[in-house]
């Protein structure tokens, strides 16, 4: 299985991390997890270097883990340019309650472009700009050409979302999505390969206004916090995303890249000064192999 990180941002539009997205390519399929903005040129990014499952032809899957819109911002972008490209099948979407709808909204909001592709001179096919829908519950979701994904409910939150596990070849990825540190997660990231967790940075979420940080402290895990779980699922490899760095990024002036960098050095050191369980901060077009 080989993990790439298309998007490694948050609802911040920061300058060097996409939104929310990942791939997971078995058995030459891609596999993503979640569509945050800029997915599908993330996708093309990767192809031109050399990543050729992530033509953006062959974009049929995704699982949404919440319907926040930096984690779906993208899915607009998937459902047609790659269809514009001439990707025949469907797109067939897994997500929370709501997915449906969303994806109905969506494609009536393009109405006119799919209408005028499939009835004007364009040499358009009529089936890769349709949805396939499917409503995700706890328990296993998809299973196709050896890989089997399962979903676990997390708290983000009144918002339904879900964590995302996949297995393949006896290997185990998992994908936080959005969430405040659980207990459980322990059980699920035990024995993992990889494990793609979201993080905030502990010590400046003081620097927030009391609203923020509570709702920061009871939506999204803290470095702190995401340490313990590590050192007790102890997975082969931790990779952060979703970094929440409490940086004010649009202020008077952008943020020095020095202090996004400090800010990024002090969140990892947060989680490797308590435990020796391995843990990088992951990057966009990080790739790994598991
Ligand atoms: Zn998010
Ligand atoms: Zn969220």
């Amino acid at each position: 299985m080989k993990i790439i990180l298309l998007g490694t941002g948050t609802p911040n539009a920061e300058p060097c991390a996409s939104g929310p997205a990942f791939a997971v390519i078995h058995k030459g399929k891609p596999y993503l997890v979640d569509c945050g903005a800029g997915v599908v040129r993330a996708c093309t990014s990767m192809f031109y270097r050399g990543v050729y499952e992530l033509r953006p032809q062959n974009l049929t899957h995704v699982f949404i883990t919440h319907l926040h819109s930096d984690h779906t911002a993208g899915f607009a972008e998937l459902l047609l340019m790659p269809w514009v490209l001439e990707r025949q099948e469907e797109l067939h979407v897994y997500g929370p309650a709501g997915t449906a709808d969303m994806c109905s909204h969506i494609a009536q909001a393009y109405r006119t472009d799919t209408d005028f592709r499939n009835d004007g001179p364009e040499p358009a096919n009529h089936t890769g700009h349709k949805t396939d829908v499917h409503a995700v519950t706890e328990g296993k979701v998809f299973e196709e050409d050896g890989v089997c994904v399962y979903a676990y409910r997390v708290s983000h939150g009144q918002l339904e979302s879900y964590c995302y596990v996949f297995e393949a070849d006896g290997k185990k990825a998992v994908f936080s999505g959005d969430t405040c540190a659980l207990e459980k997660m322990k059980e699920i990231a035990g024995d993992a390969d990889i494990l793609i967790h979201e993080a905030q940075y502990t010590a400046a979420l003081k620097e927030r206004t009391p609203a923020w940080q509570a709702y920061h402290s009871s939506m999204h895990t803290m470095s702190v916090e995401l340490a313990d779980i590590i050192d007790a699922a102890k997975p082969a490899l931790t990779v952060t995303v979703h970094r929440i760095l409490h940086l004010n990024w649009y202020g008077e002036r952008p943020v020095p890249a020095e202090e996004i960098r400090r800010r990024e050095d002090a969140l990892l050191k947060e989680i490797t000064d308590r435990t020796a369980s391995p843990c990088i901060n992951g990057h966009d077009g990080d790739m790994f192999e598991i």
